[in-house]
């Protein structure tokens, strides 16, 4: 049957394209002309196998991988990698250092903190989060066995502007909520890992990219499901893998492609979120905690000023089709998350609602 399609806004999970859901429910009839559902094929059999090599490798094209990095799928979503990052790749005596930049950074360095002597050598909490520290201002030093980033942090709407340099100290970064947005240069990562429920849809799944020779060291105590280098050696396929989630990454690969690739995809982004900052910024209606350099193209974390309008924002936005307008629990406010599936008309049913609201409440 048919149902009114919303505009959908949420931080993740979030919209997908129309096309891609369409393709993965054929996959769900049929797959592959075997009779039967992707939901009910051997995780073993050669057309899964094959499907998880073709993912790997999009995966590698898009973001030009060198032979050295390895790509995993696991479980457990990028929260579990706060644990299994230190398990993996932290001898129990060696010190991590984390960057903080607000909610999951946060998160990263508190979970952190249970395998050993975690370190803040950089933080924008006494500023409200309201921008990235510059990297000449880390405590960066040799003693760091890493040093962990959050480049885009979903709840409170910051973003690095690039990809930082941080010497000799191999950089670890959870891209959850930037992942596929963008080019990145993956020299300057040790590692990096998202979970896959906002640029590629499928929640659960997280990938991880990690260089070859930081492996090596987990700690006896790591579960062999979440060990790396088993891991990599056996395919991600241990135990039972996510087959419907690396299903709809390999859709979502694909439709990447379609649209021209990753440069293609962030130039839209850009657009797409400077449309938005730009009606923000027209008068002080409207408001954006974050510095104009470091605002993020992914979420746009805004609010009302006069915030007793806010309840009435979203009821309205909502009544228009509008919706998951509600900033994250714990920054409030608003947001409005752009990831690569957001289609222009969605954006522009949004500027032009903030606009009428703006005359009609301001
Ligand atoms: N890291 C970032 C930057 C996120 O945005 C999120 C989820 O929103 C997470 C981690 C947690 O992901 P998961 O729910 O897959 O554990």
């Amino acid at each position: 049957g048919s149902f009114r399609r919303t505009y959908n806004f949420a931080a993740g999970p979030a919209t997908l394209p129309q096309e891609v859901l369409e393709r993965a429910r054929a996959g769900l009839a049929d797959w592959q002309d075997l009779g039967y559902s992707l939901l009910e094929a051997p995780f073993t059999g050669d057309e899964f196998k094959a499907l998880m090599e073709t993912t790997q490798q999009q995966i590698r094209t898009a973001l030009a991988l060198p032979d050295h990095y390895h790509v995993l799928f696991l479980q457990g979503g990028a929260s579990a990698q706060f644990s299994l990052i230190p398990l993996n790749l932290l001898p129990p005596t060696a010190t991590a250092g984390y960057v903080e930049t607000g909610h999951w950074s946060t998160r990263a360095f508190e979970e952190g903190q249970r395998y050993g002597p975690a370190q803040v050598i950089a933080s924008s909490r006494d500023s409200g989060f309201d921008r990235i520290p510059p990297v000449s201002q880390w405590a960066l030093s040799e003693h760091l066995h890493y040093c962990h980033i959050t480049p885009n942090e979903t709840a409170n709407g910051v973003q690095f502007q690039s990809d930082p340099d941080c010497g000799s100290v191999p950089l670890i970064a959870d891209m959850t909520s930037e992942f596929l947005s963008r080019p990145i240069d993956i020299k300057r990562y040790g590692m990096i890992y998202a979970g896959a429920q906002k640029n590629l849809g499928p929640t659960g799944l997280v990938i991880v990219i990690v260089r070859e020779d930081l492996l090596g060291g987990a700690r006896p105590e790591t579960p062999t499901v979440f060990n790396y280098q088993l891991q990599i050696a056996q395919q991600s396929r241990i135990n039972t893998p996510l087959m419907f989630a690396v299903y709809l990454t390999h859709l979502m690969l694909v439709w990447l492609e379609e649209q021209g690739g990753l440069k293609t995809v962030q130039a839209h982004n850009i657009s797409q979120s400077q449309s938005v900052y730009r009606l923000i910024d027209e008068d002080d209606f409207f408001h954006c905690p974050v510095i104009p350099e470091h605002r993020s193209v992914m979420n746009v974390c805004f609010s009302i000023r006069a915030t007793q309008l806010t309840q009435r924002f979203l009821a309205e936005a909502s009544a228009r089709g509008l919706v998951n307008l509600a900033g994250h629990s714990q920054a409030g406010g608003l947001r409005a998350s752009l990831y690569n599936a957001q289609p222009d008309d969605a954006v522009s049913a949004l500027t032009s609602f903030m606009n009428d609201f703006r005359r009609r409440y301001g």
